[in-house]
């Protein structure tokens, strides 16, 4: 659904809230998040002008012992958020459909969002949420390669040290009959063998046909028994494709030069803290891309993912690394 479809099919808040409340609970049945208990009933609130846009239907669970009173929302990457769930509609349309992605001063003017904070925090919400938790193994043919980001230093400012540089792990499946071809970005805090192998091991099935690679050292060593029959290598000091063959790593590569656009093109810089939010942005654009169905799966998952609090945004600590 593009905006215009957006703007077609909900109109008002109840709308919105019907469609999270069948994403949140498909099968109809409302559950208490807490105790899971399904004995639940309605709270019945006022309403007025000024409650309109106050979150949800508020259910109370009825086992005794519980008694939580919750909504579709509760517990969920809309926790705490004031704005009109229509507007988190729109701007989960607006960075699906942006190739090269939406910065949030963007989404700020287009949705007129209040605060740059307000429209900055809602965005990343939505990146957080668009990762894809316990995607099935990769297989068939797939394609690895690292890349960097960042790192170069200005001029004037020669004599400080470089800025570590960010490092990116990807994989992607060569599309054919049976797969579409999808892709995963990882940003990870070293290109070691063992950061390497837990990838490759959470992420490809170990039965696939092959693996193509550059010749880093790395992959020998990260790879299992099984995978390292399947891994074929390209000496790209020397050529880009195996000659006679389709051995080489040039989907990968184009993958990461779509990205790369994008993050300079739209975003400028973005921060280490911040990287694999972003990454999941882009790997869900690609991977979705075809997809009649890229709008729900997003809001589904965003009533699947944990609130992601202004504070732990903005604090120092960096979670990743
Ligand atoms: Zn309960």
């Amino acid at each position: 659904m593009n905006l215009l479809d957006i703007s077609r099919e909900f109109t008002t808040d109840e709308q919105c809230l019907a469609f999270l409340e069948n994403q949140k609970w498909p099968t109809g049945v409302v559950r208490c998040p807490t105790c899971g208990n399904n004995k639940i009933s309605r709270v019945v609130r006022k309403t007025s002008a000024t409650t309109k846009n106050k979150r949800a239907q508020l259910y109370q669970c009825l086992e005794k012992t519980c008694k939580q009173q919750f909504s579709a929302t509760s517990g969920t990457i809309f926790h705490d958020s004031h704005l009109p769930i229509l507007t988190w509609f729109m701007a989960v349309s607006l960075v699906m459909d942006a190739k090269k992605g939406m910065s949030a001063l963007q989404i700020q003017k287009h949705l007129g969002i209040g605060s740059y904070q307000t429209a900055w925090h809602m965005v990343h919400r939505i990146r957080e949420a668009m990762a894809e938790q316990n995607p099935k193994p990769m297989t068939g043919i797939v394609e690895m390669d690292e890349t960097y980001l960042g790192g170069r230093s200005k001029r004037r400012h020669r004599a400080k040290p470089r800025a570590p540089k960010d490092m990116i792990v990807a994989m992607r499946e060569r599309s054919d009959k049976r797969s579409e071809g999808r892709v995963r970005y990882f940003h990870v805090p070293n290109g070691k063998v063992e950061t390497i192998s837990a990838l490759v091991k959470k992420n490809i099935d170990p039965y696939i046909n092959r693996i193509y690679t550059d010749q880093a050292a790395v992959y020998d060593f990260a790879l299992n028994r099984e995978l390292s029959k399947k891994h074929r290598t390209v000496n790209h000091s020397i050529e880009w494709v195996v000659p006679g063959s389709r051995i080489h790593t040039n989907t990968v590569e184009s993958s990461f030069s779509l990205l790369k656009r994008g993050l300079i093109g739209s975003f400028h810089r973005v921060s280490t803290k911040h990287l694999q939010r972003y990454l999941n942005e882009f790997e869900y654009r690609f991977n979705e891309r075809h997809s009649t169905q890229k709008f729900s799966i997003a809001v589904n998952r965003m009533c699947q993912t944990k609130p992601l609090p202004y504070k732990t945004l903005t604090s120092d600590s960096d979670p990743l690394f």
